[in-house]
């Protein structure tokens, strides 16, 4: 598994030109061997009824933790899992994760009781070369989010090295991703390292043209990136909820469609700073419109100057996806990051799979921004055609914003 991860990274490293940008160690700058090493991986996995339903994320720190168990390292793993807002909630435990990497790897994932304290130190204290085990969820305790400095020292004090591995929480300063970093050695692993690798290779040396794709439902949570995005991109397209704000910017009645009333102006800056700077910014020509906000409502199709007062849109229209896919299909790079519509509804879904049919089917390095498009690029079972999907939906928005992340910026530099 590691030898062909390494092989894929070479042959797109090879492939489109990439260069490495990351200037933090990592953990082929370290001598981990016989080290006690503290591992952040975000195992934030879905589970139903106490069962994985996507192991996706624990397959992704793989890379990192086999190549400490090959190098000798005693692995201690940690995680938080859900919202359990400071207190030991058992169906937040990482019990199931434990099973599930003893399952994969083959051998015994030891589970401590706790994050800190008497059983999580004796647990790794007895730790052999190439041992594996994991700490209960970081966020049992309150100080984790709160970055508390105690509590970090005392998770640094099960280690002599930390490895930041967690991409979908490097936008969080918390003590398991920034805190530790004080008191310890930090490097960052392999999926961190990948992560960055794709997204700032796609933004800051793309093959051209680059084609961002923004959807979901809120404008006012992409302003930043819609900001960065119009210095760097060909082509913006914007779909989902977020672009009935543009139309109505333009002067369009947009019935009862999503609207962020205080954001309309921004719309028209943005629409003119695209115009100023040459970036060709598409809008849905075309609506899948509802009569009301449930999947069995009333349902048409209507061109975007056209909506009806008593409606509001759900989703692109045919007219859009033909529009959308033609900016795509001749893209040198995809960054896609929100769906075209309320795609977790059939009805409304077309657009949403008609954009990722479309992203899947280029020759472009195509980068799936966490979130929703990554849970609709699994669902419509397009994943393996995406150049990457990653791991953190949120941590990608603000790497695309070109902020910043915290848990990086905590690791040693190289
Ligand atoms: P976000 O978290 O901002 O990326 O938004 C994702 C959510 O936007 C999904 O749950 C979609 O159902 C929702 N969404 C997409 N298009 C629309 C729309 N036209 N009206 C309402 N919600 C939408």
């Amino acid at each position: 598994m590691f030898i062909i991860y390494l092989l894929s990274l070479d042959f797109i490293h090879e492939r489109f030109g990439f260069k490495m940008v990351l200037n933090k160690k990592t953990i082929e700058d370290i001598d981990v061997s016989s080290k006690k090493v503290l591992v952040r991986c975000d195992f934030n996995v879905p589970l139903q009824d106490g069962v994985i339903t996507n192991d996706k994320r624990i397959m992704s720190a793989l890379p990192t933790i086999e190549y400490l168990i090959k190098n000798n390292a005693k692995v201690i793993l940690c995680s938080h899992l859900g919202r359990p807002k400071g207190e030991f909630k058992p169906e937040f435990s990482l019990a199931p994760v434990a099973a599930r990497l003893s399952e994969i790897l083959g051998k015994e994932v030891k589970m401590a009781k706790d994050v800190v304290g008497e059983d999580a130190k004796s647990l790794a204290d007895s730790l052999n070369d190439g041992d594996v085990m994991i700490l209960e969820n970081v966020r049992f305790h309150k100080e984790e989010t709160a970055n508390d400095e105690e509590f970090s020292k005392a998770l640094a004090s099960l280690a002599d090295v930390f490895v930041n591995d967690a991409f979908g929480t490097a936008h969080r300063a918390h003590s398991s991703t920034t805190g530790v970093a004080t008191f310890l050695p930090a490097v960052c692993g392999y999926l961190i390292q990948k992560e960055l690798d794709f997204m700032n290779s796609a933004i800051e040396v793309p093959k051209r043209p680059l084609v961002a794709i923004l959807g979901g439902a809120k404008v006012s949570d992409k302003i930043g990136v819609i900001n960065a995005l119009l210095e760097k991109v060909d082509t913006l397209i914007i779909g989902g909820g977020m672009a009935y704000t543009f139309i109505k910017a333009m002067g369009y009645g947009i019935g009862n469609s999503l609207c962020e009333e205080d954001k309309i102006d921004l719309a028209k800056q943005m629409i003119e700073n695209a115009k100023a700077k040459g970036v060709n910014l598409l809008l849905p020509v075309d609506c899948h419109i509802g009569k009301t906000f449930e999947e069995n409502t009333e349902d048409s199709f209507v061109d975007f100057d056209k909506m009806p007062d008593d409606y509001l849109g759900l989703d692109i229209g045919p007219k859009s996806q033909d529009l959308f896919a033609k900016a795509v299909a001749d893209a040198g790079t995809i960054v896609w990051n929100g769906p075209m519509g309320v795609f977790e509804w059939d009805k409304f879904a077309s657009g949403t799979i008609a954009v990722a049919n479309a992203v899947a089917n280029s020759n472009a390095i195509s980068i799936i921004g966490g979130g929703d498009s990554a849970a609709a690029v699994y669902k419509f079972g397009l994943a393996d055609k995406m150049s990457h999907i990653s791991t953190g939906g949120g941590a990608s928005l603000e790497l695309l914003e070109g902020k910043e992340l915290p848990g990086i910026i905590a690791l040693n530099d190289k």
